[in-house]
């Protein structure tokens, strides 16, 4: 089972880019090269596009009863192949074995869901004022989508988008990540083994920027998707603005996680915990702000620094590693600039707080205590393994705090009292709100955020309306 020589897909066919060019491909657990990725020349983009326009023509015309069968064909084919599509992901990502694992099936679980909704893509029909006027709502795929999908989920990040884009009709050209080729390949590779036909759905890896600005404005792309930090979604939300093309934007978070003083303290740090160090923290959704009520801190802060220390960091191929690498050495110097921002701005690094190791991008589970208000961890997203715990007293200071930063797509909160969840329904502005569990991220439910978090859901019934237009169409014999 060796790693793939990772290749582009364009109109149908596995291709280096066209003048050659190519960067390495890196294993972030011990720095060596794995592959080389190619990248896009314009034309190469250009080829894509002009197969997706062709795809297109072809795919929204298969019945959805088709479409449904190949789709669900692509689960099960990744599900076969679960082993070494996971253990790729994590030769090139850096997460453990077996969170990579849970990412594959999961992965084929999303495309299980699209498959159903493809089935249910409603319109409707609308009583008329007349009795010989027929008005009807008509749901069509929008067209060529552009989708652009980041690194710390390879396979998740890309399976919403191309899932709900070929239940709904659409074709693809997916930007997928340069760090981790392996992961979109093996996608991609099941479903055109399950008879999606050849043009509907093209792979390109490229300098992002100029695949970015030569993709969407190219005319015959009718919808952006984009998962990745806020700054760069706000510069694609805008180019795809200016050119009127529709966006599912999937930006970054900086989520709350409340423990109220009457919570299960120890369910709220097994839980918290085991969130936070997911993926080495690298995760839109990690719970980031710990608001602890000041009488369960010193219990919630005793439980989750001994999760915290009895994780076991390691190539994530090894047996028994609970929390690998970050995934490129990008992240590693973030860690230690957020570190040493708060530690100088008078926050104490409980434990952790710096490189473990000096092989491989491996950064210790870090918690923070006393972090001052202006530290860059508190408004800015971390995406990595820290922790800072700050304590609340009264109940309007706290929801002042949940509320204050332009994020707003996740929230975690643990309490007993009923009527404290009904306030947190009513007030936390996110797109996501999970209380006393994890429940976040399943593809029946919305997946998406507010406020500079973006636009759109990738979940849900609601993930399939990003890729249809409506038409009215009222007649009358
Ligand atoms: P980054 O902002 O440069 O890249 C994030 C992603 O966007 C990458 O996949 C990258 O290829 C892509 N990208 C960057 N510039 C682009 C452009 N001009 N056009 C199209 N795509 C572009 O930074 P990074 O170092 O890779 O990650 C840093 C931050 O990105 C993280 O701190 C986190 O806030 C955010 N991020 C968020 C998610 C998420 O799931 N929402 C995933 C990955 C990264």
């Amino acid at each position: 089972m060796s790693y793939p020589n990772p290749m582009m897909f364009i109109a149908g066919t596995w291709c280096a880019a066209t003048d050659g060019a190519s960067q390495p491909v890196l294993n972030p657990a011990t720095e060596e090269v794995i592959g080389h990725v190619p990248l896009a020349t314009e034309s190469d983009l250009d080829r894509a596009v002009e197969a997706s326009v062709r795809g297109f023509a072809i795919w929204r015309d298969v019945g959805v009863f088709d479409r449904y069968k190949i789709m669900r064909k692509a689960a099960e084919l990744l599900r076969e192949r679960a082993q070494r599509v996971a253990r790729n992901l994590t030769i090139e990502q850096g997460k453990p074995l077996a969170e990579a694992m849970v990412e594959t099936l999961a992965c084929a679980d999303v495309i299980d869901w699209f498959a159903e909704e493809a089935r249910r893509n409603y319109g409707r029909v609308i009583p008329a004022r007349a009795p010989n006027v027929h008005q009807q709502v008509i749901r069509e795929p929008v067209g060529p989508v552009a989708a652009f999908t980041p690194w710390n989920f390879p396979l998740n990040q890309a399976v919403r988008k191309i899932s709900a884009a070929l239940a709904a009709g659409c074709s693809v050209v997916l930007k997928a990540p340069e760090e981790t080729p392996a992961s979109p390949m093996a996608l991609v590779q099941a479903f055109v083994d399950a008879g999606v036909p050849a043009e509907v759905l093209n792979l390109v890896f490229g300098v992002p920027a100029m695949v970015s600005k030569h993709l969407i404005p190219h005319p015959d792309i009718r919808k952006i998707s984009f998962t990745g930090s806020t700054a760069i979604g706000k510069e694609l939300s805008a180019l795809a603005g200016l050119h009127m093309k529709r966006s599912t934007m999937e930006l970054g978070g900086h989520a709350p996680a409340i423990v109220f003083a009457d919570a299960d303290v120890d369910q709220a740090a097994k839980l918290l915990s085991f969130n936070k160090f997911r993926n080495a923290g690298q995760v839109c959704v990690s719970p980031t702000r710990f608001l602890i009520h000041e009488n369960v801190m010193d219990q919630f802060l005793d439980r989750f620094e001994a999760a915290a220390n009895a994780l076991k960091l390691g190539d994530g191929l090894d047996e028994g590693v609970t929390m690998g690498p970050l995934a490129h050495a990008r992240r590693l110097s973030a860690m230690e600039e957020m570190v040493a921002d708060a530690r100088e701005k008078g926050a104490e690094i409980r434990i952790g707080g710096a490189r473990h190791g000096n092989k491989g991008y491996f950064f210790q589970p870090t918690i923070m205590t006393s972090v001052p208000e202006d530290a860059r961890i508190m408004h800015e997203e971390p995406f990595g393994p820290l922790a800072p715990m700050i304590p609340f007293r009264d109940e309007t200071a706290l929801m002042d705090e949940v509320n204050r930063l332009p994020y707003g797509l996740a929230a975690y909160a643990f309490t007993a009292a009923a009527e404290t969840r009904a306030m947190l329904a009513r007030k936390v502005e996110a797109g996501m709100l999970t209380i006393n569990h994890l429940g976040l991220a399943l593809p029946e439910v919305p997946f998406g955020g507010i406020k500079d978090s973006g636009y759109g859901s990738e979940g849900g019934t609601e993930a399939l309306d990003a890729y249809v237009n409506t038409k009215f169409v009222t007649q009358t014999a």
